[in-house]
């Protein structure tokens, strides 16, 4: 057996077990590292707050005095926690977050040392971050590109380290990051919402998005992992034959959590808990070392910030449980990929959840005002939203044999469809008084306060309603929520204001009540938005031709999904809800595409070195070995030997086919990926790599994995399936 193999195995063997104390109420450590409300409390004056406070109600500026204040109270409050340094925290469309850490620490002219950080530093940083994908943006405007705070998500400290949570924008404004458009998405919403929300109650002033993502990750010991190359370079098993065992027994899903994995989880628990970030439930998942972590739901910026924070926390504490955390969408073949389903309402500062029923026939209204507004969103943009989550690793999910499908479509369960059914009879103009006590009593008035029956019933909907909340399912588990919150709260805004300007018109021209006019419109989406709507069975092929039949997309990968981009329609929208100019729009899908790219050709030159570094010389020693055999059987029984060697001979044989395959296709695969990267267009370079180079993918790995199970245990290098999966 190959050496990193043996010491992988051992050493996940003999672990030392880490015991995490579990000590008093996670209550009394919630925040305790952030910066938060209580913590302005005791260190802002009152002028100080009051200026934080309504940057973050209503997005107001807060001035250079007031900053140096906040700044100057941070500072006090992270040094006696322990910081020594000061970061901005930025998401740059690497879809990771990046840090460049700076002391507190500065000389006096006259050489006195002290720490400083002052308004200056906090409002504004420019990190030489040059070497970020901009999609061309910095070369055509101006070569550097600077870090502003953002103070709806509160400072924390990290380490010794305070992070403070910032948008990426260039020096001529665009935004070169992941959080600038997902605040501007969210600013739109929350204006276009509150303008409806009124309709049904004048006291409301703000409307917040709220998230509740649900985490899902791969968890393996630290050596295993490292003994695969494949692990180590793209995050996934390139090849690996399958174990005997897979999940069909579903003896892992919801089971008891193994201890050494309730170390982590714990562990990893309360250093969330301290930065504030909510979470609260933990589970294993359907795969094999597979698991799930969700927290309370938050305000939509906040949850973003928390998912990815999350992310880097988990890495470091894994990483101190001797686990790597695979965040990968399809790690490993024949078992469940991952995602991270995004819990997605809105809410007031009345403190009402929009798309939650009420107890009387007005909020009733005003739910399904906000339900059918954004179906008839989500069917308007379906293609939008599908390239929203986009990207290599999640076209192993969507558009593979995995839920949900690439297509996008509604579910709403059978009580909101009847109630939907009978709301498209409502009559034009004018109602009855009859059809309104009618419609009050017996349509509207009869949605239950809780939908039971709406619990997520259909696993396989990509955006499922689930009594107060759409669950939006596609989004991959290693992917930045805020690009399907960018695009999901721009379309709904934009629907929400076309709704109100129809509804306005109603009442003005046509002298409607509100609640006629209302009853009108909602009549009209229902109607126009039907084919979005579908409750059946996501994976089937009656579902994909029923779809195709529709017009609804079906764009199975990601070169595909991300043209709409860039469609005057996508373009208008944006430009018009001010999230993104349409330079934004077009160096994003740039960034994607490149990355698309790299992420196959990584792949491509991974194939290349297992086949020849690996696979090709295990196989040869094998054969070797029975040649060997053969030939000593031979020398002993002569001519008699045949009977005795037909089985070695038979391997041999299919070693040696499988040798010319493997090697076969990876050359082919070679020279396609040298003539994708002579192409200069990277939209033809990637469908080049989508289509040209990774169908090789598949066949190259089908002569591995049967190398694998004819072979000798001991000679083959990688460490197999049910060694990373099964190793406890
Ligand atoms: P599951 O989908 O696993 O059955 P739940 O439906 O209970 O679990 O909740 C999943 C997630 O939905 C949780 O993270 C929860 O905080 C979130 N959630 C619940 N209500 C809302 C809401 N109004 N807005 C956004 N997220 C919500
Ligand atoms: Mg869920």
């Amino acid at each position: 057996m190959s050496k990193i193999r043996i010491e992988a195995i051992t050493r996940s063997q003999n672990r030392p077990r880490i015991t995490i104390e579990e000590n008093g109420r996670r209550s009394e450590i919630f925040g305790i590292n952030v910066f938060n409300e209580e913590r302005m409390l005791q260190y802002l004056t009152k002028d100080a707050l009051e200026s934080v406070r309504s940057a973050i109600f209503s997005g107001s500026k807060i001035d250079r005095k007031i900053a140096d204040q906040v700044a100057e109270s941070m500072k006090a409050w992270a040094i006696t926690m322990g910081a020594t340094h000061y970061t901005h925290w930025f998401q740059p469309l690497t879809g990771a977050t990046a840090e460049k850490h700076d002391a507190f620490f500065d000389l006096l002219p006259d050489g006195r040392a002290l720490e400083k950080f002052g308004g200056g530093q906090l409002v504004q940083q420019e990190p030489d971050a040059s070497s970020f994908p901009s999609g061309g943006i910095r070369n055509t405007f101006e070569a550097r590109g600077y870090t502003a705070w953002d103070p709806t998500s509160s400072a924390f400290i990290y380490g010794t380290t305070l992070c403070i949570p910032t948008i990426f924008v260039s020096y001529t404004g665009e935004a070169l990051d992941n959080k600038a458009p997902l605040l501007r998405a969210l600013s739109a919403v929350d204006e276009a919402a509150t303008a409806v929300a009124k309709y049904f109650d004048k006291t409301v002033s703000k409307v917040n998005a709220t998230l509740g993502w649900e985490q899902e990750y791969f968890l393996l010991d630290k050596a295993l992992a490292v003994s695969r190359p494949d692990i180590v370079m793209t995050g996934r098993t390139l090849i690996g034959n399958q174990a005997a065992k897979g999940q069909q027994l579903d003896d892992h899903y919801f089971g008891v959590i193994p201890d050494r994995v309730l170390s982590f989880m714990s562990d990893l628990e309360k250093e969330c808990t301290k930065l504030g970030i909510p979470v609260k439930t933990r589970h294993n998942e359907v795969a094999p070392n597979q698991f799930e972590l969700a927290p309370v739901f938050e305000e939509a910026n906040l949850a973003v910030d928390h998912n990815l924070l999350l992310m880097d926390v988990m890495d470091k504490i894994a990483d101190k449980h001797n686990f790597k955390v695979l965040f990968h969408e399809k790690p490993f073949a024949g078992i469940n990929g991952s995602g991270k389903h995004n819990n997605w309402s809105l809410a007031t500062d009345t403190g009402v959840n929009l798309l939650s029923p009420g107890s009387t026939p007005m909020k009733n209204l005003q739910f399904l005002t906000f339900f059918i507004n954004t179906i008839k969103a989500v069917d308007t943009y379906e293609e939008l939203l599908r390239a929203s989550i986009a990207s290599a690793s999640n076209d192993h999910r969507l558009g593979a044999n995995e839920a949900p499908p690439a297509i996008f479509s509604i579910f709403v369960g059978t009580q909101l469809g009847n109630v939907l059914d009978e709301l498209e009879g409502v009559s034009q103009g004018k109602l009855s008084p009859e059809e309104k006590t009618e419609l009050k009593l017996n349509v509207v008035g009869k949605i239950p306060e809780i939908l039971l029956d709406n619990t997520d019933r259909n696993r396989t909907s990509p955006f499922a309603f689930t009594g107060n909340k759409f669950e939006m399912r596609g989004v991959g588990s290693k992917s930045n929520c805020a690009k399907p919150m960018t695009v999901l709260n721009t379309i709904v805004a934009k629907q929400l204001i076309d709704f109100k300007k129809e509804v306005d018109a109603l009442i003005d021209k046509k002298s409607l009540k509100k609640d006629e006019a209302v009853f009108n419109i909602l009549r009209e989406y229902i109607k126009t938005s039907k084919r979005i709507r579908f409750d059946g069975d996501g994976y089937s092929r009656e579902w994909e031709k029923e779809a195709e039949r529709r017009k609804l997309s079906n764009n199975k990968t990601t070169p595909a999904a991300l043209q709409v981009l860039t469609s005057k329609a996508s373009l208008d929208l944006f430009r018009t809800m001010k999230v993104m100019s349409e330079v934004e729009v077009a160096a994003r899908k740039e960034v994607e595409l490149e990355t698309y790219i790299f992420q196959i050709q990584i792949e491509g030159r991974m194939y290349n070195e297992l086949v020849y570094s690996y696979i090709i010389p295990a196989a040869i020693a094998y054969q070797n070995d029975l040649i060997k055999n053969v030939m000593g059987l031979k020398d002993i029984y002569g001519a008699a030997h045949k009977k005795l060697t037909d089985g070695q001979l038979s391997i041999i044989e299919q070693i040696a086919e499988h040798i010319v395959e493997v090697k076969k296709q990876s050359d082919l695969m070679t020279d396609a990926r040298r003539s994708a990267n002579r192409l200069k267009d990277v939209n033809k370079k990637a469908f080049a790599y989508c289509d040209s180079v990774k169908p090789y993918f598949d066949k190259i790995r089908l002569h591995c994995d049967k190398l694998e199970s004819i072979m000798d245990n001991n000679l083959w290098p990688l460490t197999k399936y049910r060694e990373l999966l099964f190793q406890k």
